[in-house]
């Protein structure tokens, strides 16, 4: 009897639950291997990286010895091409890895490509890797400029911490910026109750930073920014936090997907064209209703996507994936300060801090690798 093989695309958060849970896997016969080009960044603690508050290795943590350990294989690499009928990923480095089922963690990006320019002369807020890269930049334009002028773009939760993160790198290396947050909405995120928004919008402008709202940037040059209505604002460096979308390769796997949400699935995460292949967090479209791109829904499909992988090669049934309507989200003000929100419910202050810190914390303290027993040596 062949052995059966599961193949996980990617170390996003839904693959780490089935990596924790491998165990299920493992003892079943079934032949478990990751594919990731690099490793797994968290974002809860991303713009606390950006902002000095966290070294950039708290931040992530390298797949390859958890899946190890947990009795899979592990192959440093990027899948760009799906074979259907010989049921083979390819792969950027030339390997092809067969598969019984698949599943696709590859998490999202931001569309550069929606702003003239944005692609040369501005940085993206995904890959998060790239915020670690961003804050050694900002030292150096902090030395090297007497007054930096910086430009986020975007409006929301992302933009509005990457912001916040800025100023307190820039207060902490004593540096005397000129920051502006240019939003293409009438107020800082626009489906947030009105009230929370201000309370954003004042601590923001008690930091001195500029928002300008109704202000949609249409083209990035190398010295300055360009809005839909004329204006210019001129920029060191600007950083485009505009939303995100699915990668490009969900569109090119030669099953219904969409540019904006990506991977179409089923309410059991399961590709709408193939029984086979499924999908979590933000690279899919799930179930005909869209979730936001954040996170929790990552996490909480990891334990139906576990045990859906296994049904599906057991010949079992499946169960759905009930996502939650509401959810909490902390934003990093900087400063010890934070922005919580779930439903019309709100609070800004340190006290918010602390519970992000100790939830993000406890995240990644669960996912670390567990040291390996040292050999007790008697003589
Ligand atoms: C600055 C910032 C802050 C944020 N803060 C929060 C927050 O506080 N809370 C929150 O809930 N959300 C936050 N988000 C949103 C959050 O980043 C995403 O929703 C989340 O990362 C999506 O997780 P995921 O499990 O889909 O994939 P990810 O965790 O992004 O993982 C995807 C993995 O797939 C790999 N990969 C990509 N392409 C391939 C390929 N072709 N082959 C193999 N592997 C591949 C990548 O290397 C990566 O390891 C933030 C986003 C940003 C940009």
């Amino acid at each position: 009897m062949q052995i059966p093989r599961l193949v996980l695309v990617g170390a996003g958060h839904a693959h780490l639950h089935v990596v924790r849970h491998l165990a299920a896997f493992t003892r079943r016969g079934v032949q478990v291997m990751l594919v990731d080009p690099g490793c797994f960044w968290y974002s809860g603690l991303a713009t606390g990286m950006l902002a000095g508050q966290y070294p950039c290795e708290a931040d992530w943590l390298d797949p390859a010895p958890l899946i190890e350990q947990a009795g899979g294989t592990f192959m440093r690499d990027r899948v760009d091409r799906l074979d259907l009928e010989a049921q083979c990923a390819h792969t950027a480095g030339g390997t092809c890895v067969p598969w019984d089922a698949i599943s696709f963690n590859i998490g999202s990006e931001v569309a550069t490509d929606a702003i003239h320019g944005a692609a040369e002369h501005a940085w993206p807020v995904k890959p998060i890797a790239g915020l670690c890269r961003l804050r050694y930049r900002l030292v150096d334009l902090f030395q090297q400029h007497p007054h930096p002028r910086i430009t986020v773009v975007g409006g929301g939760p992302t933009a509005c911490e990457i912001a916040a993160g800025i100023e307190q790198l820039a207060h902490a290396h004593g540096a005397a910026i000129q920051l502006r947050l240019c939003s293409s909405a009438a107020r800082l995120i626009a489906d947030w109750p009105a009230r929370a928004s201000s309370a954003l919008t004042r601590e923001l402008h008690s930091r001195s930073i500029r928002i300008e709202n109704d202000c949609r940037i249409i083209r990035c040059h190398s010295d300055h920014v360009e809005a839909a209505d004329g204006r210019q604002h001129e920029s060191d460096l600007t950083i485009l936090a505009t939303g995100l979308r699915a990668p490009s390769l969900t569109g090119g796997l030669g099953l219904p997907a969409d540019r904006a949400h990506g991977l179409h699935v089923n309410a059991c995460l399961q590709s709408t064209a193939h029984p086979r292949i499924f999908g979590a967090g933000d690279c899919i479209r799930f179930n005909d209703r869209p979730l936001p791109k954040v996170g929790i829904y990552g996490v909480r499909a990891g334990p139906i996507l576990r045990d859906n992988l296994l049904a599906v090669l057991r010949g079992l049934p499946l169960r759905p994936f009930r996502p939650q309507r509401r959810y909490l989200v902390i934003l990093n003000l900087g400063r010890d300060r934070a922005l919580a929100m779930r439903g019309r419910w709100w609070w800004l202050g340190r006290g918010p801090m602390w519970w992000k810190h100790w939830l993000d914390h406890r995240f990644m303290q669960r996912h670390r690798p567990h040291p390996r027993p040292r050999r007790r040596n008697w003589q």
